[in-house]
């Protein structure tokens, strides 16, 4: 087995061991990254350090010896929405393509502080504002398991540089499903924290009040590691929880399933991969239970509602004075215009203006209002499923990945969400594992399976992850 196959907690012991090198590992994601990347297009930048930063992670495992942590020496690629101090940091965006961070995101910071080798940065839809990476400034990236296809966004990147073995885990964000509709499409592990347990400072910010960041990896176990390393509370992020915020429920053995949801458009094989899976847990003793969440049904209007209005004041501050893309008009109205209509793509205008009508003063009431009070009921809804079952089980998505240049029509690529934004309006932690393959002409596409769980328990996701992946 190649090195840049390992897992993370396989190539961690094998450091810890004196087996192979940081360097070692870094050198066999680079030669993969060479060889594979410019078919597949993950990367936008591969950092010209990597051996520098894996040099001193060496060095540092020399120091440390046994007290080593998991991470150090580790691989990982970057969303190009999380800033790294010093390096450049665009959200895909034409605006913010020569913007270079002044500060360390705080999940960056906490994984320098492991001693993490960072590759890259990696491809996403402009702004996280997608589900196939294609609204890039930088062009598309395609699926490593069927290049005709998208990974899945925003976190298409991450996803595509984990499947193709060019590190060895990644970081993402998730607003509304971009960690775990890529990993589902490319066939690996996706987490979306609860909403809290990890800083978004340092995020480039898509909806203040969904975004989480999160990891992309191989396996549950993996993804578990980087969870612990780049959760906490965090004084530059108020929103940030402690770790004993939340109870810690008792197992109950207990899955939940909202059938009545799951009559909406899920393709046939893919329900049937989905039912196995449910099949599995029986055999493993555990109780399939419907669960009721009618809300749910409401769960994408809500979203594209919420996810505009906060998305367009938080873009508001590009405006060609105090961050990247600066043109000149005759006056200082002609420079805003100028410089966002140069900067910004179509699916972020079309947010722009959808998130600015919701929230002007006439129409307040009728949806911003409404959409409010339907995530307060789909929270309850929620919390009440998950007090008789540890998660609520559905597909990640109702299809496998879709081909490049498929969803030109929005309405038809936000239907992916239908099952991921749940999570981000209730601020569940939500997982996506590999459950199978479905076959779209001639090929074996993944598909993902997501557990949702109460606030604060990702406990029941790894557990239980774990146990899908067996
Ligand atoms: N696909 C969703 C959207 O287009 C989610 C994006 C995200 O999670 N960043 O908004």
């Amino acid at each position: 087995m190649k090195l840049n196959q390992l897992t993370i907690a396989e190539a961690s012991k094998k450091l810890q061991a004196g087996e192979i090198t940081a360097v070692d590992l870094a050198r066999a994601c680079l030669d993969e990254i060479k060889k594979r990347d410019q078919d597949i297009h993950a990367y936008i930048e591969v950092f010209d350090d990597v051996e520098d930063q894996a040099r001193a992670a060496d060095a540092l495992r020399q120091a440390q010896g046994k007290n080593a942590h998991p991470l150090l020496g580790i691989p990982l690629a970057i969303k190009d929405n999380i800033l790294i101090e010093g390096r450049h940091a665009s959200a895909a965006s034409k605006i913010l393509e020569n913007y270079v961070a002044s500060y360390d995101a705080t999940v960056i910071k906490k994984l320098k502080g492991a001693g993490t080798v960072f590759i890259g940065r990696v491809n996403m839809d402009e702004f996280a504002t997608g589900s196939t990476t294609e609204s890039s400034c930088y062009g598309a990236t395609k699926n490593p398991v069927d290049e005709a296809r998208v990974p899945g966004g925003s976190s298409g990147g991450s996803a595509a540089a984990v499947a193709a073995h060019m590190c060895l885990g990644a970081l993402g964000t998730d607003t509304g499903g971009s960690i775990r509709e890529p990993a589902a499409f490319c066939g690996i592990v996706g987490l979306k924290p609860t909403y809290g347990a990890v800083s978004r400072s340092g995020l480039v910010a898509m909806g203040s009040s969904l975004d989480q960041a999160g990891p992309l990896t191989r396996s549950v176990e993996d993804a578990e590691i980087i969870f612990d390393a780049i959760r906490g509370q965090d004084p530059l992020d108020a929103t940030t929880i402690a770790d004993n915020v939340y109870p810690k429920p008792t197992p109950k053995k207990k899955i939940g399933v909202p059938c009545t949801l799951l009559q909406q458009g899920v393709e046939v094989d893919v329900m049937q991969k989905f039912e196995a899976s449910l099949q599995q847990f029986k055999t493993k003793g555990f109780e399939i239970v419907d669960v009721e969440i009618p809300s749910a049904a409401l769960a994408l209007a809500i979203y594209y509602v919420i996810m505009p209005a906060e998305l367009s004041s938080n873009l508001a501050r590009y405006d060609g004075v105090r961050y990247g893309l600066a043109l000149k008009g005759k006056d200082l109205f002609e420079d805003y215009a100028k410089s966002r209509g140069a900067g910004f793509g179509d699916e972020v205008r079309r947010r722009i203006m959808l998130g600015t009508y919701v929230l002007s003063a006439g129409y307040y009431d009728a949806y911003y209002g409404k959409a409010i009070a339907a995530r307060a009921a789909l929270a309850g809804e929620f919390a009440q499923a998950l007090e008789k079952v540890d998660v609520i089980a559905t597909p990640t998505t109702p299809t496998p990945a879709t081909k490049i240049g498929e969803k030109t029509d929005p309405l038809s690529m936000y239907l992916l969400d239908i099952f991921t934004v749940s999570a981000n309006i209730t601020g569940n932690p939500a997982l996506s594992v590999p459950m199978g393959f479905v076959a779209r002409e001639g090929k074996q596409l993944p598909v993902g399976l997501q557990l949702t769980s109460a606030h604060g328990d990702e406990a029941a996701l790894f557990s239980i992850g774990k146990e899908v992946e067996k």
